[in-house]
């Protein structure tokens, strides 16, 4: 989709901080961090929100790179929190689907 900002990373013309890549998977830091650790894991190709997944080989996925991306940073056994935002009432600013790993410290709950 060339008007998506994340289609615009995924393609190389928006370069974000890449912590993973795979032929299917993009992760990479979150420019408004909420946490001490926050990334957004996509899939490559684009899915607008979660109510248009198809696909279970996508969604396991992006959840196996969250959690060996959680694994990697350390914060695995402290625990962390992961959220997809569907659409408005969910807080979906970003209409390519994206999983949030937050953590680094203690998550309110619940959350705003
Ligand atoms: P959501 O509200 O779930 O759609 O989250 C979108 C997320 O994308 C927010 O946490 C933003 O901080 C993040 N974001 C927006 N623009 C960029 C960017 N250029 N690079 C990295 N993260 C971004
Ligand atoms: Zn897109």
């Amino acid at each position: 989709m060339t008007d998506c900002l994340f289609c615009k990373m995924v393609a190389g013309d928006i370069k974000p901080d890449i912590v993973f890549e795979d032929d299917h998977i993009l992760a990479f830091s979150d420019i408004n961090p909420q946490a001490p650790v926050h990334f957004l894991v996509i899939p490559k190709r684009h899915i607008t929100t979660l109510n248009d997944l198809d696909d279970v080989q996508i969604g396991g996925r992006i959840l196996q790179v969250a959690v060996d991306l959680a694994k990697q940073q350390g914060i695995a056994e402290a625990g962390y929190r992961t959220v997809f935002n569907c659409n408005n009432n969910g807080g979906q600013a970003v209409y390519h689907l994206h999983l949030h790993l937050l953590g680094g410290r203690p998550m309110a709950w619940p959350p705003g």
